[in-house]
């Protein structure tokens, strides 16, 4: 064939147009697309080899190979796989065969980015060529053809191409890039080998460079005979676990999350069925220094066929399981996609559910071991990761119970004061005729372990789980109870301890009520303006008074933590609940109201009670000199 001029189709000129004129950032992704198409094709070779072994011709190594040539300003990505007929150049690399460019395109075309990494929506991984050269030229034999039946194909990335014949004594293709002023920088083995490194370590083909050594002469490295391999050629996820060691896990690890430590727990499976893909997922031993960054992409890292597609892939993991670190392998994802498409892909959304429940798994695995040392792993992750795991009691619903289990939480019956008391736990040790789990929230863990509301569960032996993360109150807003025993804040509602309390108790408590009711409708009279009610109360063993909600208000904790990030919390009156048995309480029985000392104390009171839960007075100073005043009264 003679040399022959074609028009590119209508659709790659425009997409050559986008190319060369809009894409700046990420331009080195053209060596991935052009490493991965060669590596493409000695896939195909291998396949159609399948049965016709001939089609080897003697050479059955498959190789990529990758130089330069610094005076001449090319680089050459050279294969050994199946090549292309002049029909195929023609096709190939001169139409779109795919649907749906139009779209994509005009998604680019308004896009601020101009990040090249769009070129992988197009999926037209071969004209980002044009990002970096002025001029492609493409030499290619098909594997099976005669040397004569060689093609050359060569394009300036405008509006048509060349095509002739040519004789190729090898098979496959060589892919030359002649580079564009200013494109000097990737004249360098040093950039091309980083280049191969960060995309294409992962290619099970090896990718060969020539080696370099220093010449004396011209003062810098140039390039011998020999070729040495530059990425590491077999990606360790599609390895059979039995042939890992624990060790190449590790190591794996370290490469890719640049952590030192070892990591807890990692798993990796190959899952089969409607959706197909590898996963190699780590659980860290430290939480990095921007954990709390709820818009921190994930750690995992999508591939497609081996070929390295993003990183931080944020639709494979739910946002609360953001520490998980590792590789995602689809075999069903195009080669192409991006992070729009992942979002919407049902491919991707089972990936994401297999993978959560993975991570799960290897939670529970830790959790649950009959081994301590596992279960200590089990603890460190809690410290670390426990409060952003809370996070999926809230969001992920299928998964709540599972969640639920793995909770841990410090608590009154806990010897020590770190969070190391599951539900599970707490449920086994719940008292003969206890009908809910007990809790209480607070901003630091004394303040939850001193409160007032605790005095009667200390003193009836009931254990309360003392929560104190930020996460807790929002967490507790989506789960109601465990093992079928409702969660119940010892902070909201009268004390209702049910069968626990026995009839004598109850009696004795309405009585007092009843002979205290002239004090709080006075008390109710002198605090209006505070306090929604004041009542009397069992509750309270040592301390005069406490506040509370009612059953379905916003906790004071959790209003407080609301006004504290600056959003609005609703500004209902708590309820107060005075110990009738305290001698300041007492006091208060034979005094007048409208009295001047009673007005003190009640108000006294009030501000106690409130100081005890953690609160902030809305008026400090005048709570100062009223103590003061009683005190130097006394
Ligand atoms: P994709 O790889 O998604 O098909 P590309 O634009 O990267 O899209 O490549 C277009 C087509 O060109 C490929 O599908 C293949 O048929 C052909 N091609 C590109 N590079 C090579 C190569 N090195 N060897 C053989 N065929 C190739
Ligand atoms: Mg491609």
């Amino acid at each position: 064939m003679d040399k022959q001029t074609l028009s590119f189709q209508a659709e790659v000129k425009q997409i050559l147009h986008l190319v060369t004129h809009s894409l700046y950032s990420n331009k080195e992704i053209f060596l991935r697309e052009l490493v991965s198409n060669a590596s493409d094709a000695c896939d195909k070779l291998r396949f159609e080899a399948l049965d016709k072994p001939e089609l080897f011709e003697d050479a059955p190594n498959l190789d990529v190979r990758v130089f330069y040539d610094a005076e001449a300003k090319t680089i050459t990505i050279r294969d050994n796989g199946i090549g292309m007929s002049a029909d195929e150049a023609v096709a190939h690399l001169g139409t779109i065969a795919k649907s749906g460019t139009r779209e994509f395109m005009n998604k680019l075309e308004g896009d601020q980015k101009k990040d090249a990494n769009l070129i992988g929506q197009f999926g037209v991984g071969f004209y980002s060529g044009f990002i970096v050269a002025d001029r492609m030229t493409v030499e290619t034999r098909r594997a099976g053809a005669s040397p004569e039946e060689g093609v050359r194909w060569s394009s300036e990335g405008t509006g048509d191409f060349e095509v002739e014949t040519i004789t190729r004594a090898e098979r496959g293709t060589d892919v030359i890039l002649h580079l564009r002023e200013g494109e000097e920088e990737f004249l360098s083995a040093w950039k091309l080998k980083s280049i191969i490194s960060k995309y294409s370590d992962h290619i099970s083909l090896p990718v060969l460079m020539p080696k370099t050594k220093w010449d004396d002469e011209k003062k810098d490295t140039v390039a011998t005979d020999e070729w040495e391999t530059v990425n590491k050629a077999a990606a360790l996820w599609t390895r059979s676990k039995s042939d890992i060691t624990d060790q190449q896990y590790q190591d794996f690890y370290k490469q890719i999350s640049y952590d030192q430590e070892a990591p807890l727990a990692y798993t990796h499976n190959r899952v089969e069925g409607r959706s197909e893909y590898t996963q190699l997922l780590y659980v860290p031993a430290k939480a990095p220094m921007d954990m709390w960054n709820r818009d921190k992409r994930g750690g995992v890292k999508l591939y497609v066929k081996r070929v390295f597609i993003m990183d931080d892939a944020e639709a494979l993991m739910p946002v609360y399981l953001r520490f998980v670190k590792g590789v995602i392998d689809s075999a069903d994802l195009p080669l192409n996609v991006s992070r729009e498409l992942l979002q919407e892909s049902r491919d991707v959304k089972a990936i994401r559910e297999g993978s959560t429940k993975r991570v799960l798994g290897m939670l529970e695995s830790l959790a649950d071991s009959d081994d301590a040392e596992e279960r200590e792993k089990y603890a460190r992750f809690w410290s670390e990761f426990g409060a952003v795991l809370k996070e999926g009691i809230g969001e992920d619903h299928a998964n709540q119970e599972r969640l639920a289990k793995l909770l841990r939480f410090a608590s009154t019956a806990a010897a020590d004061s770190s969070q190391s008391v599951s539900l599970a736990d707490y449920v086994k040790r719940m008292k003969e005729g206890q009908e809910e789990i007990f809790y209480i929230t607070a901003d630091t863990l004394s303040a939850a372990k001193n409160s007032p509301q605790l005095e009667i569960f200390r003193k009836k032996g009931l254990e309360v789980l003392l929560l104190t993360d930020r996460v807790d109150e929002w967490m507790l807003s989506h789960l109601y109870e465990f093992d079928g025993k409702p969660l119940q804040s010892v902070a909201k509602g009268g004390v209702d301890l049910g069968k626990l309390q026995d009839e004598e108790e109850k009696k004795q408590a309405e009585a007092t009520a009843e002979a205290f009711k002239p004090v709080l409708d006075k008390l109710k009279e002198t605090l209006k303006d505070r306090a929604k009610d004041v009542r009397t109360t069992t509750r309270l063993v040592d301390s005069p008074a406490c506040i509370v909600v009612d059953e379905g208000d916003m906790s004071s904790h959790l209003a407080r933590l609301l006004k504290q990030s600056g959003q609005a919390a609703p500004a209902g009156k708590p309820i107060l609940e005075v110990n009738p048995e305290h001698a300041l309480v007492k006091r208060l029985d034979g005094m007048e109201n409208g009295n001047s000392s009673f007005d003190e104390l009640a108000h006294i009171l009030f501000d106690q009670a409130l100081l005890a839960e953690g609160g902030q007075l809305e008026d400090p100073a005048a709570y100062v000199a009223r103590v003061n005043r009683l005190l130097t009264a006394a």
